[in-house]
């Protein structure tokens, strides 16, 4: 039985973990995170990633998730209205639509459920070493021994380690869109039902929305500027950094800002992209935002993880040989995460339309791959 270790329980993680066990691989997944992380945004499950839930059997699952999301306002420093529509929302476009809409961390539980009898999940860890041999990839790691596996893929999002360690620095492949975002969950004090409120100022976005049936909510905060020197590992910096861009800034903003500190789950990231010639060298491949990172302002960055990592289990699944179905993987999802990449960069400053959105989200093919073969 060949070996897998998958670096990344998030979505791509967990979706081409469930898809290797399935094809008769044993899987192992590290994760630096002591369990399946929670926060992020409400992201979207649009084309062709629809048809990966529907064959991992948890559509049911991710549809009674969805947000459920009614509309959306804008409201002035003083909270005043300026404009109301229920027909779009800032997260999930078009209202009615026939895309779902889910909570990051709530589809990371439901793709990580089905996956816990059959894979073997490393919380608390990280890959510190890769060696790359004829035999297999020796890897070592920050807690667990050493071990060697036949693959190793790298689902460790935007700052991929498996990416620093085998293709490079990070600033090599990284695209910064001049755009940073926080997320934290929040009270639902404002008393939202499945809506959106945003204010917006010259440089900066405050937003709150409604999650989980009105029980709590998610607030964010986004702001343009050149390049930040942000520390990933400091979320206390994060805060600092966000606490002085928002000073002054009205409506909800000072209670938001208060409410941060404490927020369990508080995310902090650039809106980048990420773009690589390749995504594969030698027994070692990156899925995900790890290799082909679209930004929030693509609106596809899950939908693409969900595909790639089906894709990339297909091919391992097809043949005996890994550099066959890499090469394969490469060729088959290259235009398809092309077009997706370039929602975020064709229309500067604008998000794309419905129609792009839903020619880019279906531009690719799962018919190849049988579904639950
Ligand atoms: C907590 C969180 C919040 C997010 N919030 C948003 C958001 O608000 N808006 C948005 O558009 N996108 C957000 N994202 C990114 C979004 O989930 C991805 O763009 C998309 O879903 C693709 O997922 P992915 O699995 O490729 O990467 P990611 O979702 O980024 O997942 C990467 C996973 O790898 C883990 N990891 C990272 N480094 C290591 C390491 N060295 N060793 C082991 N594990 C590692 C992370 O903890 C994470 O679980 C968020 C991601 C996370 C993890």
């Amino acid at each position: 039985m060949r070996s897998v270790l998958i670096s990344g329980a998030s979505v791509a993680g967990p979706t081409l973990a469930y898809w290797l066990a399935r094809h008769g691989f044993a899987v192992t997944v590290v994760e630096r995170a002591p369990g399946p992380r929670p926060g992020g945004q409400a992201i979207d499950i649009r084309g062709a990633a629809l048809a990966v839930v529907e064959r991992m059997g948890v559509l049911d699952q991710v549809s009674a998730a969805a947000t459920r999301m009614r509309g959306m306002s804008f409201v002035d420093a003083a909270g005043a209205e300026l404009m109301s529509t229920t027909e779009e929302t800032m997260t999930g476009g078009l209202v009615g639509g026939p895309d779902i809409e889910i909570l990051r961390d709530d589809l990371t539980e439901i793709l990580y459920r089905p996956t816990v009898d059959d894979v073997d999940y490393h919380f608390d860890d990280s890959i510190t070493a890769l060696t790359d041999g004829p035999d297999g990839v020796r890897v070592e790691f920050e807690r667990g021994a050493p071990e060697t596996f036949d693959i190793v893929v790298g689902a460790d999002g935007l700052h991929s380690r498996v990416r620093s360690l085998v293709f490079g620095e990070e600033a090599g492949f990284r695209r910064d869109l001049g755009v940073y975002v926080a997320v934290f969950t929040t009270d639902n004090h404002l008393g939202l039902d499945h809506w959106q409120t945003f204010h917006q100022t010259e440089n900066n976005m405050v937003g709150v929305y409604s999650a989980r049936d009105n029980t709590e909510a998610r607030a964010m905060l986004g702001f343009e500027s050149g390049p930040i020197d942000i520390d990933y590992r400091d979320p206390d910096a994060q805060r600092r950094l966000l606490a002085d861009r928002f000073a002054g800034v009205g409506w909800e903003t000072p209670a938001l800002l208060k409410a941060m500190w404490s927020a369990p789950d508080f995310y902090f990231d650039s809106m980048s992209q990420i773009i690589m010639d390749g995504w594969t060298r030698g027994r070692v491949a990156l899925v995900g935002d790890a290799g082909y990172c679209g930004s929030p302002m693509s609106g596809q960055g899950t939908s693409m993880a969900l595909v790639g990592a089906y894709v990339l289990a297909g091919e391992l699944s097809r043949t005996g040989d890994h550099a066959t179905a890499f090469a394969e993987y490469e060729r088959k999802l290259r235009p398809f995460v092309l077009k997706n990449q370039r929602l975020a960069t064709d229309t500067p400053g604008e998000r794309p339309s419905f129609e792009a959105l839903q020619a880019a989200a279906t531009g690719i093919s799962l018919e190849d791959y049988a579904a639950g073969r």
